[in-house]
This record gives C-alpha cells, structure tokens and sequence, in this order.
C-alpha cells in the first residue's frame, strides 16, 4: 500500500535547473523507479543526459512552463535562484518543495540572516549597505576586516570584497555594481562545517554527521566527514538545523553552513557555532553521502518531496570528498585505477578553470 500522499513508482519529479545536482537527483529517483523531467536552460546540461524527460527554456516561459508543470507531479529544485515568479507560477499547478518560502527566505542574504536572528541563531554582524555612504557609516560599527558581499545572486565567492585597513570603501562599493549588498563582520572561525539534513512532510527529520569543508579559491575543495568539533557543538549545530527546518516547514534536504568558533577561556576550550548560509537544496558538502551514508543525500531528497520514509543517514566510516575543479578531471585514468576510489563524473564537454567537474570520495572504516 502507498503511504498516504505519497508519490508512487512511475511517478515524475520536475527538477527546476539542469546541473550536476539535478544529474544526482536523477540517478537517485531511477534506482527508485521514479522518473525525472528536467527544466533546463541548454539541451547538454548535465542533468539532461540522465533524466526522462527535459523541458529547454527560460525562467519566464508560462507556457513551457506549463507543460512542464503539466507533465510532472511534484517540483523541485537545484538551483536557489529561480526566480520568485516562476516558483509562484508552478506551485500554483503542483506542489513545489521545498515550498516558495524557503526561497524567499534564502535568496537575499539579509532577508536570510535576519530570518536567523529571528530564531536566536547566532550569524556574523551585518548591516543592509544601499549605497557607498551606508558602506561608511557602517564599517565603522562593524570594523576590519569585513565583507560586503551582493545580496542577491552570490556564489563561490563571487559578488563579495574584502575591507581590510586601508582599503577604499567607495572602490568596494563600485566593485560590486552598486547592488544592495550587505556588510558582514569578519568571524573568526576554526572551521567551516556544515550540516545536511532532510525533513519530510509529516516533520520527521534526518541528519548527516557535521562535516568540515575546505575550500580553494573560494570554491569548494574538501569535505571530511565527521567534523571535528566536540560532541555538544555537534548535537547543537543539529538542533540550530532542526529548527531551521521547523521554522520553513520544510520539505527536503537542505544544508546548512556554519562556522566553527573556537576560543580558550580559562585554559578550557570553548566552541560555538555562527551560521553562514543556508542552501535550500541538496549541496556539495553532501556528496559525500552518495558512498559514505547509508541513504545518500540525493535519494534523501528524492524521498522528502515524494512523500516516502526518510532513509537511514548514518555514516559507513570515515569519509573524504575531494572536487575534480577544472584540469583535476583529467586525473580520472589514475582515478579510475585506485582501489576504494569512488569516482563521480558530470557530464561536462569543456574543463574550464574552477569549474566542478566531478568528485571523488573515499571511505575507510572509524
Ligand atoms: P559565502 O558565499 O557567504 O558562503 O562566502 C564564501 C566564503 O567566504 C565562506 O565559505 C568563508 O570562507 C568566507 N566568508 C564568508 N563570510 C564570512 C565572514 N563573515 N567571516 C569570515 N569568512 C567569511
């Protein structure tokens, strides 16, 4: 029997966004017998090649994306960044998840920290920056270093600058455009970490183990699983996940990512956590589930939106996820040779400088 409101086998997922995560989501809804339509914006995408069905247009095309709302049965995303017009329009015919407030809640940096604050998370400083003369006024409340980083459309460190001494405000803020931005204090973190969690729509949860990320050139470089950080920071950077969950009524996985703070006080070491972003979506901080977890993050999500049991995420050991960025996809010979390498490949035609091209993850016993 189907559990109540659940998708079916032979069901169809409409996948907003055509990327190497949209690609995962797909192999993962096939081993379940469910089938994924991609809406993308080119033919070759790397989702396109391992889905169904795959719809090729723009964010703003009602009729296609009518039909394509027409031929699925629940909607979701890859991409934080569809537009809040094209989540409205959809979610009008089918049911989009995770829900258009998680979008609205994570798009905008200020809108996302001040959501943040709301639930008594802790995040850096900031200030909302309109123009060079808020940059002023604020960098002094805020001090150096900061970063004004763009609002909106921010990633892989893209749309950010660095204030250190001496550096020209009204330069930073011309260097971005003259967008709204915000100004965030800088944390001075031990680690970065991150948590990958799924809730589904009766509210149960499931969580990852935190995992700590390295990232080179402001990408993505490294995750190891677990992070190391002490039992108690740990089990409080889940519950900070949980609530955010809660707090979205949320419906799939999302990640979580957090700064590890870490201070002597009186000769014993204290940790807290500071909360970066949220990505609502499956993430590169959670590959490393396809072969280190016993349900990876994709099928994680895959279950979440269908309605189905969330999957066991306990870990199978210790695991390390390294990004194939550029050149590196061109070490897959050597790659493909070694033993316990589980080699992962999206698809992509041109390896271009910081670009991901696959990833490789390796797992040995605790
Ligand atoms: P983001 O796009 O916000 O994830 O920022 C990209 C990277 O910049 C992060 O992974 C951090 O390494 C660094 N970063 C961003 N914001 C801060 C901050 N407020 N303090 C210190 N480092 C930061």
């Amino acid at each position: 029997m189907t559990p109540e409101g659940a998708l079916a086998p032979g069901s169809t997922i409409g996948v907003l966004g055509g990327g190497q995560l949209g690609r995962m989501i797909a192999l993962a809804a096939a081993r379940l017998g469910l089938k994924v339509h991609i809406y993308a914006h080119q033919a070759d995408e790397p989702a396109c090649q391992v889905a169904a069905a795959a719809t090729v247009a723009d964010w703003t095309d009602e009729a296609a994306l009518a039909r394509f709302a027409d031929a699925v049965d629940v909607v979701t995303y890859e991409f934080e960044n569809v537009p809040a017009a094209t989540a409205a329009f959809l979610a009008a015919r089918k049911p989009v998840r995770p829900g258009p407030l998680a979008l609205e809640k994570t798009q905008d940096r200020l809108v996302e920290k001040d959501f943040l604050r709301g639930l008594g998370i802790d995040t850096a400083p900031y200030a909302a920056v309109d123009d060079a003369g808020a940059l002023a006024r604020h960098i002094g409340q805020i001090g150096r270093p900061a970063i004004l980083k763009t609002r909106r459309f921010g990633y892989d460190g893209k749309g950010q600058f660095a204030l250190r001494d001496g550096s020209d405000v009204g330069a930073a803020f011309r260097a971005l455009g003259g967008a709204p931005c915000i100004l965030e204090g800088f944390v001075d973190f031990e680690r970065e970490v991150s948590v990958v969690a799924a809730r589904a729509p009766d509210g149960s949860f499931a969580a990852y183990d935190v995992c700590e990320n390295e990232h080179e050139n402001h990408i993505l470089a490294t995750t190891r699983a677990p992070a190391h950080m002490a039992p108690e920071t740990a089990a409080e950077a889940m519950d900070i996940t949980h609530r955010i969950l809660d707090a979205l009524d949320y419906v799939g996985v999302i990640a979580v990512e957090m700064f590890l703070v870490a201070h002597e006080i009186e000769g014993r070491r204290r940790e807290k956590i500071v909360v970066n972003e949220i990505a609502p979506r499956v993430h590169n901080s959670g590959h490393w589930t396809i072969d280190g977890a016993e349900t990876s993050q994709f099928e994680q999500h895959v279950r979440a939106i269908c309605g189905w049991p969330l999957g066991s995420p306990k870990r199978r050991g210790r695991v390390e996820m390294r990004n194939l960025i550029g050149d590196d996809a061109h070490r897959w010979p050597q790659l493909a040779a070694e033993a316990g390498a589980y080699v992962h490949l999206y698809g992509k035609a041109e390896a271009r400088a910081g670009r991901k091209m696959g990833h490789v993850t390796r797992v040995t016993r605790d």
